[in-house]
This record gives C-alpha cells, structure tokens and sequence, in this order.
C-alpha cells in the first residue's frame, strides 16, 4: 500500500464521495427521510398543491394560520398563507426579532404547461386543450408523456372548485402527441427548439363525439359536458381559472441500489421540503426560524406571490411589529439560506461543465456563492465572510457539503431569489440539491445529497 502523503492531506481541499463518511445509523435516517420527501412531491404537483400538503403538516406539529396582530412568546409556530400559492413558516425564537432572523427560501413552482385563457378547441375531431409553457422546458421532452391536469377554477357565481384529474388511481390521464419517424423527414435536420413550436404543446383531451351527427365541434362538446357533471364549469369560466398540465406518475427510486430518485419537481420541492422538515425538527432556537416557500420563481419571482412581492415585509413587519422592532433592524441582522437547486455535473455531456468546480452528485448540499449568466450578470454574489460563515457551521456540525456554479462561464448560469432577499440587506448564500436533468419532466437527485440539504436547513435554523 502506498504511503499516504500527510502534507497533501493537510494541504489540499479534496471533499470526495459522501458515501465515504456516511455511517449506518445516517443511513437509515437518509432512507426515512427520502421516504417523506418523496410522499411531499407525490402530494405537491403543483404550488398551490405544495402549500396544501405543507399546511396539513404544520397544523400536525401545531402551526396555527397568523393573524395580524397576534401575540407570539419565544417556541410559538405560525404560519402566513399567501393565496394559496406561497407561504411562510415562522418558529419563534428567544431572541427579539432586532437580533436578526434566520430564513430559508426555496420555491415550490416548477416548469410546466400552463392551459391558456380560452383553451379548449376541437380540430380533426379531437379535443385539445391548448397551453403556454411556463418556465424554461426542453419541449420536446413533453411529448408522449402520460400527464395530469391540476388547479383552481373560479365559477360564474365567484365560488370556485379545484381540479385534479389524472393523480389518482384509475384516473384517466392526458397526452401531446408527437410525429411518427415515417413522416419526421422535414424535421429531423431541425433545432431542438425548432422542431417543437409552443404552438404544438396541444393536450388531447379526448375523441367520442356526443349529440346530433349534423352538428359541429361534437367531440369539444362532450369534454365540456364531462366536465360540467364533475366540476359544474362551463366554456367561459376556463377565462377565471389557473390550470396547470403536469407529468403524471410518482416519485420513484431510481437504480438497482435505490441511491437516486426520480420525479417531477424536485426543482425546487427537493429544497422546500429540506427546509420544511428542517424548521419543524429544530430544536431551542434561538433566533426565530423562518421557512419559505416562494411562488414564480421559474418566471422571475414576480408578482404577488413571487419573492419579490411585499407579503414577505408584511408578514416579517407584522411580527416585528408585535416586538416593537424596526424590519430594517431584524433585516440588517438576518441570515438567508436560499435554498434552490443546481446542476450536477453529468459524464454524459461533460463538455458543458467545469468538473472542477461544479457540484457532483452523493458530495452533499452544495453551496453556490454566486449565480448568474457570463461575468456573473444578475448574481448575488456571497461575500467571503457568508460563505465562510456557512462552511464553518457545516463542517461542526457534520453536514456533508461542496461548491457549486453553474457550468462553463460562458455555457450557462441561472438565478435563483438569493438576490431578492439580498436586496433587502439580508446576508444571503445559495446552497441545494445537485439535480440531473434539471427542469426535465422527470429529474435525478441523489438521496444522499437531499438528507445534507436536510441536515444543512436544520443546522441553519439551530445555529446561524
Ligand atoms: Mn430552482
Ligand atoms: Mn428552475
């Protein structure tokens, strides 16, 4: 065996497989945990979905909805809803809130095909729905896939009735259909992007025309009578809804030692749920844990319930404002993990990706100091003493972590919210799951690296 080198040990930084300083009891604890992870994306399809299933397992471990004005003592556990599509945890520490919070953000929107205001339409005798890509897709990859339909129809009559059509058992499901190879002549030559206009992403909806064979659109009319029996909706309340068309199927392990994990979202459910669970199993936290989960984040965090929507100073304020604290204070004072996803580097396109400084996957939670696209336009860029911050609480607390960017300095980048809550005088650091296939229907994390999100998210929470 050779001798092994004590000066390059000391010297140089070489992180490794995670795998190498995994112990069985973690093990099991990784196993239990991926379990429950995988039961959230099977429940969060959407975002509104997400906020959903969060709330039922916050009100489990004793979460109450916040109310403005409420008083709150130090272990006190609210949260604050916003429209159903984006919400914040918030356990309360024994500091006063002038003394900072600690915070993660993740979101909980993903690529999608969203159905467009008035999308239902027959042509050829069958029934499509049409729809506009949300977010950034490879649309090719959405062709002959099973999908589900989910969201929130807002009636005539102003009540409104959700959708879920596809997720359950038995269910029937939906499809794009794509061009047979015979025929693909004309295409074949063509840009990825090229060859699959957003135009084409029409869903079949179905074929069995209903009515008198000398009418027209009979195919359309006996969708629209399906779903006025289930939902009471008719044409023009397609106008008050948000519909959104998603792949169908569960999370699965992937890989004869079940080391991975295969679904739709992971971007960036497999952040959310780290932080969810990381808030509810801290213990004594000193500083009050804030957890959230933003919406429209894939479109630029926009919006009401996007991260750069004031809800977030409103539900912070209100909470300062109980303590008689200034927000600019607690926000001076605060600590900001934003939590979002980054690419792992794959052997299989591996002249995209700078190997020596991009994530890999099973080298646990990786922290991006900056993101950003070619001269790291649009980052938020960590200083030394955040990142150093972070690195510190990993390594006492033993949570398995690696750098990350985002691929070759002219080849990509991306964004994430870190910036939004950085504009806010928060100290803010990118850190998340290395994900293959990142924004596909169905995307790769390692088990491994979603457990040291987990225990990062905690750590954070405890300690920062
Ligand atoms: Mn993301
Ligand atoms: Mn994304």
């Amino acid at each position: 065996m050779a001798k092994k080198n004590d000066l390059k040990e000391k010297l140089f930084y070489n992180p490794g497989n995670g795998y190498d300083k995994l112990s069985a009891k973690e093990e099991k604890a990784m196993n239990e945990y991926c379990e429950a992870y995988k039961d959230f994306l099977n429940h969060g399809k959407t975002e509104r979905l997400c906020v959903d299933y969060c709330i039922k397992l916050a009100e489990e471990r004793g979460f109450k909805a916040y109310k403005a004005g409420m008083k709150l003592k130090a272990g006190d556990k609210v949260y604050f809803n916003n429209r159903g599509k984006a919400i914040m945890l918030a356990v309360m520490g024994k500091d006063k809130l002038d003394k900072g919070i600690n915070l993660t953000a993740a979101h909980t929107d993903a690529p999608r095909l969203d159905l467009k205001p008035s999308p239902l339409y027959e042509d050829g005798e069958i029934a499509y729905f049409k729809t506009h890509h949300y977010g950034g897709i490879r649309k090719y990859q959405w062709l002959t896939i099973p999908l589900e339909i989910h969201g929130v129809v807002v009636l005539a009559d102003g009540s409104s009735v959700n959708v879920n059509i596809g997720g359950d058992e038995g269910d029937p499901q939906f499809i794009i259909e794509d061009l047979l190879p015979h025929l693909h002549k004309g295409t074949d030559d063509q840009p990825l992007n090229k060859a699959v206009p957003s135009e084409i992403l029409n869903v079949v909806m179905g074929s069995r025309p209903v009515g008198d064979k000398e009418e027209s659109d009979r195919v359309k009319l006996g969708i629209l009578k399906l779903l006025n029996e289930k939902y009471g909706l008719v044409e023009e309340d397609f106008i008050s809804s948000e519909l959104e068309v998603v792949p169908a199927g569960k999370a699965r392990d992937i890989g004869l030692d079940r080391s991975l994990i295969a679904a739709y979202g992971h971007d960036d459910r497999v952040c959310a749920y780290a932080e969810l669970a990381g808030l509810f199993d801290a213990k004594n936290l000193k500083k009050t844990g804030v957890c959230i989960f933003a919406d429209k984040e894939e479109i630029g965090s926009v919006g009401v319930s996007g991260m750069i929507s004031e809800a977030f100073e409103w539900f912070i304020g209100d909470l300062c404002k109980g303590q008689g604290v200034d927000i600019r204070d607690c926000f001076a004072n605060s600590f900001c993990v934003s939590a979002d996803v980054t690419a792992a580097y794959d052997p299989n396109y591996a002249e995209v990706f700078e190997v020596r400084n991009d994530s890999k996957i099973n080298h646990g939670v990786a922290f991006c100091k900056y993101t950003g696209h070619g001269g790291k336009s649009g980052a938020s860029d960590a200083s030394a003493e955040v990142v150093g911050k972070l690195r510190k609480l990993m390594n006492d607390n033993g949570v398995v972590w690696q750098m990350t960017q985002m691929g070759k300095n002219e080849q990509g980048g991306g964004g994430t919210v870190a910036l939004d809550l950085a504009n806010r005088n928060i100290d803010t650091i990118d850190a998340g799951v290395p994900v293959l296939s990142m924004h596909a229907p169905y995307e790769t994390v390692a088990k491994f690296d979603c457990y040291m999100t987990y225990k990062c998210m905690r750590t954070v929470f405890e300690q920062a």
